[in-house]
């Protein structure tokens, strides 16, 4: 039974992504009119407290359709994304969405959530970036604490403007997690420079904690490392209760990954979790 379902989620995750795009330019051509066609979709993946096993936030995960080449992983379109510049009406997008969804749901006085959005280092590092989040959360009047950003080590250079931004959006009110942690080529200086809230362990740790003990003292250390700088630690891809169990005895207290449910479209997370 457990194997069956293991085997369907291997073939979910084959079909999205296999994409037969021939070639790159002619991805980006297609992307290009993703939005207009209402070809992406934002689903969300839920968050869980390993103690309590309480789920109030999300991470929301991009999803492309497309009506001539099928599904098409972010891990594909996202790097071309990135390089073509398209990536900041797609992020813009993303956001939108999100504020959108918030909004809604507190409007129906659902219980509150926040949601965590991927934010690419290029988005992240435009002048206006803090000031257009200012205004789309004014917009949209949603507390700008239901809003996480997700930012990637390289994101978090060493220049001036880093720093501006940062302490703007703190300003704001939004949370900052630093996704994919310790994949980065960057020094650990940034944690102290920077006022961050959530370190998010890198999956490539979390995979086989269970066995590898170099995995398990690498996540311990960052669970330990985190909790000494006063943030919160989510582990990323837990996919084993046996994992959950380390994690939670090593003090992790958040964890996404598909033990508890791959992203999911949001009607389904209405229905699950907050309604
Ligand atoms: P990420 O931000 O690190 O997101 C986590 C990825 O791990 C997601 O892949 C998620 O589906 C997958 N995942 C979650 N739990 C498990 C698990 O237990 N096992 C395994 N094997 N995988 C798990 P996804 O959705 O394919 O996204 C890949 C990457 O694409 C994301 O990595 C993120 O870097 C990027 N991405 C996705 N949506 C957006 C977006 O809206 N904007 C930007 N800039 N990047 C995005
Ligand atoms: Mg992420
Ligand atoms: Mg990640
Ligand atoms: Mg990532």
């Amino acid at each position: 039974f457990v194997k069956d379902r293991g085997r369907s989620h291997y073939r979910f995750y084959q079909k999205e992504m296999n994409t037969t795009f021939p070639d790159e330019a002619l991805m980006e051509s297609h992307l290009r009119r993703a939005v207009e066609l209402n070809e992406l979709t934002v689903h969300y993946q839920p968050q869980v407290d390993l103690k309590t096993g309480q789920i109030s936030s999300f991470e929301a995960l991009l999803r492309w359709n497309n009506r001539k080449f099928g599904f098409v992983s972010p891990a594909q379109f996202i790097p071309i994304a990135e390089d073509s510049g398209l990536i900041h009406g797609i992020g813009d997008w993303v956001l939108e969405q999100v504020c959108i969804q918030l909004k809604e749901w507190q409007e129906k006085q659902f219980k509150p959530v926040r949601i965590a959005v991927n934010i690419s280092p290029k988005q992240f590092q435009m002048e206006s970036f803090s000031y257009n989040l200012r205004s789309k959360i004014a917009h949209h009047g949603i507390a700008p604490s239901s809003l996480e950003l997700e930012i990637t080590e390289s994101a978090l250079t060493n220049m001036n403007e880093t720093l501006k931004t940062i302490n703007e959006l703190k300003k704001i009110g939004v949370y900052i997690s630093v996704d994919d942690f310790g994949t980065g080529y960057s020094s650990l200086s940034y944690l102290k420079q920077y006022p961050i809230d959530i370190i998010k362990i890198d999956r490539s740790f979390i995979k086989d904690i269970e066995v590898d003990e170099k995995n398990e003292a690498i996540a311990k250390t960052i669970i330990n490392l985190a909790h000494n700088l006063g943030m919160t630690v989510v582990a990323e891809g837990v996919e084993k209760d046996l994992q959950a169990q380390i994690l939670l005895e090593a003090n992790c207290q958040k964890a996404q990954g598909f033990l508890y449910s791959k992203a999911v479209p949001v009607d389904e997370i209405v229905e699950k979790y907050i309604e």
